[in-house]
């Protein structure tokens, strides 16, 4: 499967809870394509004793969010090390990104083919969020509906108790959404523009979604999916 056919640049956009780090995974086994998630590699780095380390470390301390150009430069350098394709999950999250990434890979002769956008509604995402719990012991994740431990509140691996984390609380998902929708609107409208996205839907249970991209991503003259 190394010289796939399927070389593709592909990036996932959409709000937490929309399903784009399970459909990546899914996508890249199938496709033989890398999975570039910022948020891995920003940790990756962190872990690293590199002089970029240090930077994004300072940032993080002061609990301020590392700045666009740095993220960028991370995100590049990975998709200069492997050329061939990839999936990029939920990144870049704003237009100022998306500038800086097109002006990093351009030179490089590297352009994105497909930006799938998962449209998701808010009453779909609070449903999988607010009813994720964790295990702060061993970290295992459940849910309380799709995946529930056969002890409600206990978890299966460790027997301690399961929490729900301050993120996904209902009203912390509603501004969290509230934040995403006014950062990726314009990013939305400039792949628009540029004629490479097309809209998904992030409702859909992750295998109706995988045939939905699969047959998207074998068909390149399929620009738009909608019902
Ligand atoms: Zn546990």
């Amino acid at each position: 499967m190394a010289n796939s056919k399927y070389d593709m640049r592909i990036v996932f956009l959409g709000p937490p809870g929309a399903g784009k780090g399970t459909q990546a995974e899914v996508v890249c086994k199938h496709f033989t394509l890398e999975h570039i998630s910022s948020g891995d590699l920003l940790r990756s780095v962190v872990k690293s004793n590199s002089p970029m380390s240090e930077k994004i470390r300072e940032f993080m301390d002061k609990g301020l969010l590392v700045p666009d150009e740095i993220v960028v430069e991370i995100v590049a350098q990975e998709i200069k090390k492997d050329r061939k394709g990839f999936v990029l999950d939920g990144f870049p999250r704003n237009l100022t990104q998306a500038e800086f990434l097109d002006n990093s890979l351009s030179p490089l002769n590297i352009c994105l083919d497909r930006i799938l956008n998962f449209v998701t509604s808010p009453q779909k995402i609070i449903e999988r969020l607010s009813g994720r719990r964790i295990c702060p012991k061993c970290q295992a994740i459940y849910h309380i509906k799709n995946m529930p431990p056969s002890r409600e509140g206990i978890c299966d691996k460790c027997a301690g108790p399961l929490l729900q984390r301050n993120d996904d609380k209902e009203k912390t998902i509603r501004e969290r959404l509230k934040v995403y929708s006014q950062l990726s609107e314009p990013l939305i409208e400039y792949y628009r523009e540029k004629e490479i996205l097309c809209d998904v839907d992030g409702d859909l249970d992750v295998d109706a979604l995988f045939e939905i991209i699969k047959r998207l991503l074998e068909n390149p003259a399929i620009s738009d999916y909608s019902d």
